[in-house]
């Protein structure tokens, strides 16, 4: 069987039909990801038993004769800064090299009761930080689509996974574009779900209220069967929201006739040239469905960087203090005192981008400080959210580019974190707003490079946006 091109249909029908069981299915996913995985550095770890016991389990219910539960058999990746009981878990970072969680994220535990096989654990940036995944400590991962170009960041592996066709599906976590610009840097589905929609619980965190777990897929109706299954009310989240999970499969197929797109205008300067004609090709094959287009402006887009700096660096100097050479970590062995020993295992084991941040946050954050840089930074971010609803008064969804342009050589920005930041311009502030965003294939450039359409809708309007999206496959939208 070829693992490379499953849906979570196809599996469902495999297993059903009984064409492979899910030992079998599993063993060739397995085979197939590790004899892969060195051309892309996508996976950082393989859980071979675990996938094996998982697989087992499923094959059980089906000779019980049991009902299959969504994700039974399917092969997953799972980024590396969601924490697996039992299996390491680094968030790409020497200062979590040999770190063995206790427990699961909800996420896993949720993917794992319906069926789901975790393959591996998927390389990122270190602690979720960065655009192109070359702040992972333990190498860069290369596009599958072209293997000298980055995959696009933080969740480069998990994107990679998918593209390279060694998972079906995998989750990534998104901050600031972390999804979504993957996604659209090696052409497939990357979905930022509401805040508050996926528990974070077990999540690691980077900036707590910016912080999304999400899918990944090859198509709409897979990325919108793992979200139902992820999704809902968690105990252990306080800021998990209790509002029922729609099954969002069931209207997927719904028309689209009528709904109005908005086209915010400060997102359709400065696109690289083929971007922008594929993001247009892409409007119009939603105005054939029957959408009407409008253009709208988000007014105050143009601080969303600085206002995103300032706030995901502050709760980056919070959240990664508990790294101090006592819990979880590394401990350097230099140390004569207590003050040294953090000094020198914080300074040894954080790479540089992490370094930056926490010196960033910490800045902001200090006395005579907060009130310009941390407090107004909150206030705009309020703005930023009212921007959206504003907009979302006219019209049922927006439609902009993922990324100024697409996925770029291993190398060419490293040495510019300010060039590395710019690239997130288009999905921070969807990320700010806390809103539904997902970034859709929309066609490849000449040198055969994937395009990302982004659709974004309001809080819980993941139903909305996955009919478009789905509507825009079903076009050819996909094809671009
Ligand atoms: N690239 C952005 C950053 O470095 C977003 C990262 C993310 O979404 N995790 O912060």
């Amino acid at each position: 069987m070829d693992v490379r091109s499953l849906t979570i249909d196809q599996v469902q029908t495999g297993l059903r039909n009984k064409t492979f069981s899910a030992m079998e299915l599993t063993t060739s996913a397995l085979a197939f990801a590790q004899a892969e995985n060195p051309k892309t550095n996508a996976y950082l770890l393989f859980c071979p038993e675990r996938a094996l016991a998982a697989a087992a389990k499923v094959d059980e219910l089906i000779s019980n004769g049991e009902m299959l539960p969504p994700l039974a058999g399917v092969p997953i990746g799972v980024k590396d800064v969601i924490v697996t009981k039992g299996v390491r878990t680094t968030c790409g970072s020497k200062i979590l090299e040999k770190y063995i969680p206790p427990y699961n994220a909800t996420a896993v535990d949720r993917l794992e009761a319906a069926g789901g096989v975790i393959l591996g654990k998927a390389n990122c940036d270190e602690f979720a930080m960065g655009s192109s995944n070359e702040n992972s400590a333990f190498g860069p991962v290369r596009n599958p689509v072209a293997l000298d170009r980055v995959p696009g960041g933080s969740s480069g592996g998990s994107a990679a996974v998918v593209a390279q066709g060694t998972a079906v599906v995998s989750l990534g976590s998104d901050t600031g574009g972390s999804i979504r610009q993957p996604a659209s840097f090696c052409g497939v589905v990357g979905v930022t779900p509401t805040y508050g929609r996926v528990s974070r619980y077990g999540l690691v965190a980077f900036a707590s209220s910016l912080d999304h777990i999400g899918p990944f897929s090859r198509n709409v109706a897979d990325a919108a069967t793992l979200l139902k299954v992820i999704a809902g009310r968690d105990s252990m989240d306080a800021t998990s929201a209790f509002a029922p999970v729609p099954d969002y499969n069931a209207t997927l197929a719904q028309s689209v006739k009528g709904m109005r797109l908005g086209l915010p205008k400060e997102y359709f300067a400065g696109l690289a040239s083929e971007t922008a004609s594929k993001i247009n090709k892409g409007i119009e094959v939603l105005e054939s469905l029957g959408c009407t287009v409008e253009e709208v402006s988000l007014p105050h887009t143009e601080y969303a960087i600085a206002t995103y700096y300032i706030i995901c660096t502050a709760e980056v100097s919070s959240n990664l203090a508990r790294f101090d050479g006592v819990r979880y970590t590394a401990r350097s062995e230099k140390s004569d005192t207590l003050s040294d020993m953090y000094r020198n295992s914080r300074g040894e084991n954080f790479g540089a981008e992490a370094k930056r941040r926490i010196m960033l946050g910490t800045y902001v954050l200090s006395q005579g400080y907060y009130d310009a840089y941390y407090l107004k930074a909150q206030r705009v971010r309020n703005l930023i959210t009212q921007d959206f609803a504003k907009a979302f008064e006219k019209v049922d969804a927006l439609i902009t580019p993922v990324s100024p342009f697409p996925a770029f050589k291993i190398g060419e920005k490293v040495n510019d974190p300010v060039q590395m930041y710019l690239s997130d311009i288009y999905t921070i502030t969807g990320s700010l707003a806390g809103i539904p965003c997902m970034s859709v294939p929309c066609g490849n450039t000449v040198e055969g490079l994937p395009v990302g359409m982004q659709l974004l809708t309001k809080h819980f309007g993941e139903e909305t946006m996955f009919r478009l999206a789905y509507a825009f496959e079903t076009a050819g939208g996909f094809a671009g």
